[in-house]
């Protein structure tokens, strides 16, 4: 089984996208395999492949204050353990707080999935495309997915990706 981070700020929509990507919830009990730096959100097995998705401790942009400071390192070691970052930024509102995650994301090395979340509410797409073209060339994401957790749009086409990134076998059952 792979581990799943979701990472990005409040209200980009990441527990609409979790949602939407479970198919049934799974309530966990307490002989789940929990690492002490993840809380496990959902569990969803497809023939020979299992994703374990799990939240990350919030980043905080505001680096001069020390708390913060110690907040992102935990985070960004956070980030370490999994097998993909899966990056949910908000299409309508790309920030400085984006840009920060980034960031620790980098220092991860992992492969990482751009969520474009709410494109169903960009209005001017013209200028969306270039801007995530532009995004995605600065860093190297593996794959750039505009969609809408909401409306369901690119929901699949992102599951597919995730589970083509997962190592093989190596289950565990909840
Ligand atoms: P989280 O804090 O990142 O977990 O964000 P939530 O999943 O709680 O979503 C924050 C807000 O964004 C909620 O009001 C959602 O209804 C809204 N939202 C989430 N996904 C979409 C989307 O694809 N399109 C639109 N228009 N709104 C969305």
């Amino acid at each position: 089984s792979g581990y799943v981070a979701i990472v990005g700020r409040p209200n980009v929509g990441k527990s609409t996208l979790l949602n939407r990507l479970l198919k049934q919830k799974i309530s966990i009990t307490s002989k789940k395999p929990q690492t002490t730096r993840h809380r496990i959100l959902g569990i969803e097995t497809d023939n020979d492949t299992q994703v374990v998705y799990v939240d990350t401790p919030g980043l905080h942009v505001d680096e001069a204050r020390a708390i913060n400071r110690l907040m992102n390192r935990a985070a960004s070691s956070s980030i370490k353990e999994v097998d993909v970052n899966l990056f949910v930024v908000d299409g309508t509102l790309w920030n400085d707080d984006d840009e920060l995650a980034l960031k620790y994301i980098k220092q991860s090395n992992l492969p990482t999935i751009l969520f474009v979340n709410k494109i169903d509410n960009v209005k001017n797409k013209e200028i969306l495309l270039p801007h995530l073209q532009l995004i995605a060339s600065k860093h190297d994401f593996v794959e750039v997915i505009p969609g809408s957790a909401e409306k369901g749009d690119n929901v699949e086409l992102l599951k597919e990706k995730i589970f083509g990134l997962m190592p093989q076998g190596d289950f565990f059952f909840p």
